[in-house]
């Protein structure tokens, strides 16, 4: 028969995904993929529910439901000092993933090229193939990730496109700094390209972190694209409701791939999005605390065991360096390290390469995420310190 597509031949599943269900078959703790094991605010669920029954169960406006974007548009001025018109600026997505895919295919040609940082969110590789655009990688340095200011200078060309930006960000828990961004906005101004951030965990800030929004610095109103989400702030993983935020000739163009691709994201979880959005600042306050109280355990717990954590400043993964656990798991990178921890503690991790592009990089780290009850977590420990 007729080859399938190339594109579709180069990457492979989801290794995040993948790791889920392997947790599930054996009945493990998932420590792998980032979504919570704890419920989201009963209002928010009521509000979901109420939606349902007071019938907004058709399709939504293709591009949102004008009060949930009127209601984004509030958000984003308060909390990220952005100025966005609901009318023109703002598409909502099905997630942040489908809001990611659709700006790139809205700004990709042939021969694009865009500057993705290493470590990645797995999920930037596959849509760069999907787009066409090709990517290039800039490393953030362990243990604080910090990339190296003229190395990033030298990935930006003619041919750059795009930079991705995700801060805080997954998987690493660095949050970029203020300073950072200015150096990155100076870039993309000078090689007139676009800057896309995926925000989705701007409120999962530790240690005085404080999250800025490159789309609010002078200069790149018009160039930067802000995607985020109700997703992780409101945790709801599962409703997959997310939304761009750009320039009106950005959005039109988005509006349009997002149109034909999924036509409107969930209706009723738009309309329960109002809730979301207004819940009071003691909501975000406590939301960080408990992430914070998470990360502190498990960063003691890893440390315990014998792993090298590097401790994240926001989002909720910790990356640690297995090179001492290697041999005593009979291990030898880190895929079978993953599977070895999994069949004798029945705790699934992320292995560290599935966040690199070049195979070799991460064979020896693994990503561990926190965003759990205190309860499995404390479970976690009695399991990891079996090894020890
Ligand atoms: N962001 C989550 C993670 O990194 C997963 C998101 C997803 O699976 N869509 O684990």
């Amino acid at each position: 028969m007729k080859d399938l597509s190339y594109k579709t031949e180069s990457f492979t599943e989801s290794v995040i995904r993948e790791m889920t269900r392997i947790c599930d078959d054996v009945g493990g703790l998932n420590l792998s993929q980032g979504f919570p094991d704890f419920d989201a605010p009963e209002e928010i669920k009521k509000a979901a529910i109420d939606a349902i029954r007071n019938g907004f169960n058709q399709y939504p406006v293709t591009f949102g439901e004008p009060e949930f974007r009127e209601a984004i548009a509030k958000k984003v001025q308060d909390y990220n000092k952005i100025t966005c018109d609901p009318a023109t600026d703002i598409t909502v997505t099905c997630g942040a993933t489908e809001a990611m895919m659709s700006t790139l295919m809205a700004l990709i040609n042939p021969s694009d090229e865009i500057i993705i940082f290493e470590p990645y969110y797995e999920n930037y590789g596959p849509d760069s193939i999907l787009s066409g655009a090709t990517p290039r990688y800039v490393t953030l340095y362990p243990p604080d990730w910090n990339y190296d200011k003229d190395e990033l200078a030298a990935a930006f060309n003619d041919k750059t496109k795009a930079i991705i930006i995700n801060t805080p960000n997954n998987p690493t828990g660095k949050v970029f700094t203020k300073h950072e961004l200015e150096e990155i906005a100076e870039l993309c101004m000078k090689h007139d390209c676009y800057a896309i951030t995926d925000e989705i965990y701007e409120h999962i800030l530790y240690d005085d972190a404080k999250h800025v929004s490159l789309g609010s610095l002078h200069g790149m109103e018009d160039r930067t694209i802000t995607i985020n989400g109700l997703t992780k702030t409101y945790s709801v993983t599962g409703w997959r409701i997310g939304w761009a935020i750009a320039s009106e000739r950005i959005t039109q163009r988005i509006r349009k791939v997002h149109d034909f691709l999924t036509v409107g994201g969930p209706t009723p979880f738009q309309h329960a999005g109002l809730t979301a959005l207004a819940m009071p600042e003691s909501y975000y306050e406590q939301l960080a605390s408990g992430y914070y109280a998470a990360r502190e355990f498990l960063f003691h717990t890893l440390k315990e065991v014998g792993f090298k954590p590097f401790l994240p400043r926001g989002a909720y993964y910790i990356m640690v360096d297995i090179d001492d656990l290697m041999e005593q798991l009979s291990a030898y990178d880190d895929f079978t390290f993953s599977r070895k921890l999994i069949e004798k503690t029945g705790v699934a991790t992320v292995p560290g390469t599935s966040f690199y592009a070049n195979g070799s990089k991460g064979k020896n780290q693994v990503r561990f995420t926190y965003c759990k009850k205190m309860d499995t977590l404390r479970q976690v420990r009695e399991k990891l310190l079996s090894l020890v």
